[in-house]
């Protein structure tokens, strides 16, 4: 089976709170090879009680942590790190393998994954504070960054390591324990990562994970935002969900990090060079099958290179090879699940009802399986397509003709979602007016690959708020204190 692992023990099947154990009820549930749609391992199926328990370790062990001087906890960061790139393989099959991306894809996001915990465990030690100069004499003003306490992570799907890196690393940097609820649908990348976090040194209680099917999902994260102890929830998922969370942590004024769904417009100008854009397209569409939160959603092409724009698009997407991560040669795996091919086959088909055509792919492929969709352009998309409102989430891309750049600018702000905007472009002057117009979190300008651990990652509008990565990142898991010393 070319996605065995080699160390079984990467594996574990349990929750960690303190120590590896079953789930308080004995309850599990399975996890399924999207490739094959069959089930291949099971996990604890958590309730309130083991929430509640995981919280109660990351509660007690908090004080202790937070006291830990930071270049200690950056050397325990800097061997998770060092062993996440150790496992690179295994933990790239283990992705590919429950999640569903080509190999290539499951060890690149591995080596993602790595570069933010290699990053927070630099930047934890310079959480550095202000020295105020005072307005009065006899005075001394100081601001000291703390962590905040307890930190709850609820992670999604689509990038099973490099979304629990970048929550869980900067907690542990800033000197947070956490509780940690990942997406049912890829539990076993967690899991991994959390074994090799004990292995590198996180001492017991610090870091606490639980699993949950989607129906136990809430019932856990209830307990976490009701109680008062959790201070912090950093969430990457869909919209409804964060809300909710925005709403039911209201009650105890918790601090929120929400990286929620997107719309990403792709801009293609009259002046770009087209070949350029062609590229960046594919390589920002089709990662992952386009199940990306920053995966381009609506096409514009203007109208003075539309025609070729869209033949040299097409040439590529019917290439794409669409297969199991297990075939080398593959370049799009399955959807996550048969919900996610539902979704797909639906904004296709209400495409084409509303009188889009299809250039290349349009329909399931049951000869590969039951979770994969062609590779799809659409021409003729426009603003009234549920493909141009709603995140397909899926290897489609719907191609819209414009004709001026005001009225671009307008169809791609047109959207309650702001996470990523991408547009091509070779006039200087236009790049910076269409960048600073462009309401969205992260802009690329002749670039379609934008996420780096150096930058910060995160939306504007209903794509949510806090930045993941960068030099900012570590200050969503820290509170200032201001300290005024008197008499002096
Ligand atoms: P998707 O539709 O891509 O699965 P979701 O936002 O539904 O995105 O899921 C992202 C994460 O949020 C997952 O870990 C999931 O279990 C969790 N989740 C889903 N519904 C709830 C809920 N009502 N309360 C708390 N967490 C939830």
């Amino acid at each position: 089976m070319p996605l065995s692992i080699r160390r079984d023990d990467l594996l574990p099947g349990r929750n960690f709170i303190g120590r590896w154990c079953e789930a308080q009820l004995g309850r599990r549930f399975d996890v399924a090879d999207p490739a094959t749609d069959t089930v291949f391992a099971s996990v604890p199926d958590s309730g309130e009680d083991d929430a509640r328990a995981a919280l109660e370790a990351a509660h007690a062990a908090f004080t202790a942590w937070r006291a830990v001087p930071a270049r200690q906890r950056a050397q325990i960061l800097k061997r998770w790190n060092d062993l996440i790139v150790a496992h690179q393989e295994d933990l790239g099959r283990l992705i590919s393998r429950e999640q569903g991306k080509p190999l290539a894809e499951g060890r690149g996001e591995v080596a993602y994954a790595a570069s933010y915990v290699e990053w927070f465990a630099e930047e934890a030690t310079r959480a550095n504070g202000d020295v105020i100069p005072a307005p009065v004499v006899g005075r001394r003003m100081f601001a000291l960054k703390e962590p905040v306490g307890v930190v709850a992570a609820i992670t999604p799907w689509n990038f099973p390591a490099a979304m629990i890196a970048r929550k869980i690393a900067p907690a542990l940097a800033a000197g947070c324990t956490v509780v940690c609820k990942p997406a049912e649908d890829t539990p076993l990348t967690s899991l991994a990562l959390v074994k090799l976090a004990e292995e590198a040194g996180v001492p017991p209680g610090v870091l606490n994970i639980v699993t949950a099917s989607r129906e136990r999902a809430a019932e856990v994260v209830d307990v976490w935002l009701d109680d008062p102890r959790v201070r912090k929830i950093s969430f990457t998922g869909s919209t409804p969900v964060g809300k909710h969370l925005a709403r039911r942590s209201a009650d105890t004024l918790k601090k929120l990090s929400l990286e929620l769904g997107g719309n990403a417009p792709f801009i293609v100008f009259d002046d770009a060079d087209i070949d350029a854009a062609v590229e960046g397209l594919m390589a920002a569409k089709f990662r992952n099958g386009g199940q990306t939160c920053v995966s381009p959603n609506r096409v514009y092409v203007q109208a003075g290179v539309h025609d070729t724009f869209a033949d040299k698009l097409a040439e590529r997407v019917a290439a794409l090879k669409v297969g199991p991560a297990s075939d080398a040669g593959s370049q799009i795996g399955p959807m996550i699940n048969a919900r996610a091919v539902d979704k797909i086959e639906r904004h296709v088909r209400d495409a084409v009802d509303r009188g889009a055509r299809i250039l290349v792919g349009g329909q399931r492929l049951p000869a590969v399986g039951r979770n994969y969709f062609a590779p799809t352009v659409l021409i003729g998309a426009d603003t009234t397509m549920a493909c141009a409102c709603e995140e397909t989430f899926g290897p489609v891309v719907p191609v819209t003709r414009f004709e001026t750049e005001a009225e671009v600018v307008a169809a791609a702000n047109a959207t309650p979602y702001g996470l990523a905007a991408y547009f091509y472009s070779r006039d200087v002057k236009r790049i910076w007016r269409v960048a600073e117009a462009l309401e969205a979190g992260l802009v690329g300008i002749n670039e379609g690959a934008l996420a780096a651990e150096a930058a910060p990652f995160g939306g504007v509008k209903e794509s949510g708020y806090g930045r993941e990565g960068s030099i900012h990142g570590l200050d969503e898991y820290m509170h200032l204190k201001y300290l005024c010393q008197g008499q002096l």
